[in-house]
């Protein structure tokens, strides 16, 4: 995409400088497929370019892990087998790469793509989403002001490709706590075609090995998220999924057709259920229709499961 209106490039990570007409550029992969005219109702005249941020890519302490917005998804997919989290007992690491592998994504924007780039352009597919959503990611938000601000990721997204950054806040880094890294999870996705995007993409979370969180994404226009504190019998889990999300909510574009999808969400869901009902690795055996490793599956082969190979 030739950005014709574009009169300069500033590298810069103040969102002091912002101004109308200019965009964050992070790895380019939307802004330089979508063109200076998909941003709002006026051409983008500037980038505001992070690529010389020299933001550390993922920092990794007791309290968590903090993904800057300029990490890749390459870099994100290498945290699992890097020394920093060795020896943690952060078994929702695994799901990394499950999300990483949802992403249908070529070389290029496998190496330059980013975690906040991701999550900016806020596609009810977006992987990144799924991941930091699902486990509690808090995302920092650095303002024109000066002034910063926390939000969940979960509540981050606001709908298809919307989100609730006002114009100039930049996205600087998503904490995910060492808590949600510390629970068993469940990891449920299913798309209309092979390689296709992600129709349905479902994390459950088992939290002090008790409390289930539920995230939907994938299916919904923005994530859902629903909070037991025990693990509910499937009629009360279907019940609050009746409740969380309206029929307007389920998104519908050439990946997959609302009904589709909100059939397959609870079809997930009770999956997931029952996975983390049962004691752990009790669905390490192969079942019928199960599908390893994480690569997109089709609606007549079967879901997406962590647990084995996990
Ligand atoms: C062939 C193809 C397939 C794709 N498949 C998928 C898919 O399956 N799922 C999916 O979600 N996406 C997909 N995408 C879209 C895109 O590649 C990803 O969403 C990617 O993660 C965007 O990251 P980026 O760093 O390249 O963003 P950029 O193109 O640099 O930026 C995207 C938007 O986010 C803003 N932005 C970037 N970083 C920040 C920041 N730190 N703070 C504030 N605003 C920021 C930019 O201003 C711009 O509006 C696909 C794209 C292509 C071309």
């Amino acid at each position: 995409m030739d950005m014709n209106t574009i009169e300069a490039v500033v590298r810069t990570t103040d969102p002091a400088q912002w101004r109308d007409g200019d965009a964050w550029l992070a790895g380019g992969t939307v802004l330089f497929s979508y063109g200076s005219y998909a941003f709002g109702p006026q051409p983008l005249t500037r980038l505001l370019d992070l690529g010389g941020a020299g933001w550390t890519p993922i920092t990794v302490t007791d309290d968590g892990t903090e993904l800057a917005a300029t990490c890749t998804i390459a870099e994100l997919y290498a945290l699992p087998d890097s020394p920093e989290v060795s020896g943690r007992a952060w078994p929702a690491l695994d799901l990394v790469r499950a999300c990483c592998d949802s992403f249908v994504a070529s070389f290029k924007i496998w190496n330059m793509s980013t975690v906040g780039g991701n999550l900016c352009t806020s596609l009810p597919a977006g992987p990144v989403i799924s991941l930091c959503a699902g486990l509690d990611g808090t995302a920092t938000i650095l303002a024109p002001d000066g002034t910063s601000r926390l939000v969940p990721v979960a509540d981050f997204i606001t709908g298809d490709a919307t989100n609730c950054l006002a114009p100039g806040e930049l996205l600087r880094s998503v904490h995910l706590p060492a808590s949600a890294l510390a629970s068993r999870v469940a990891f449920r996705r299913l798309s209309l075609s092979n390689l296709g995007r992600s129709g349905a993409l479902l994390i459950g979370r088992l939290d002090g090995g008790t409390s289930l969180i539920l995230t939907v994404t994938a299916a919904t226009r923005r994530p859902v998220q629903l909070r037991f504190d025990g693990v509910p019998e499937a009629d009360r889990l279907a019940a609050a999924l009746d409740d969380a999300i309206p029929a307007a909510l389920y998104h519908d574009d050439i990946h997959g057709l609302p009904a589709w999808r909100r059939d397959m969400t609870y079809r997930l869901a009770e999956e997931i259920r029952a996975e983390l009902s049962a004691p752990e690795g009790a669905h390490d055996i192969p079942v019928s229709g199960d599908f390893w490793p994480p690569r997109a599956v089709s609606a007549q082969t079967g879901p997406t499961t962590l647990s084995k190979g996990a």
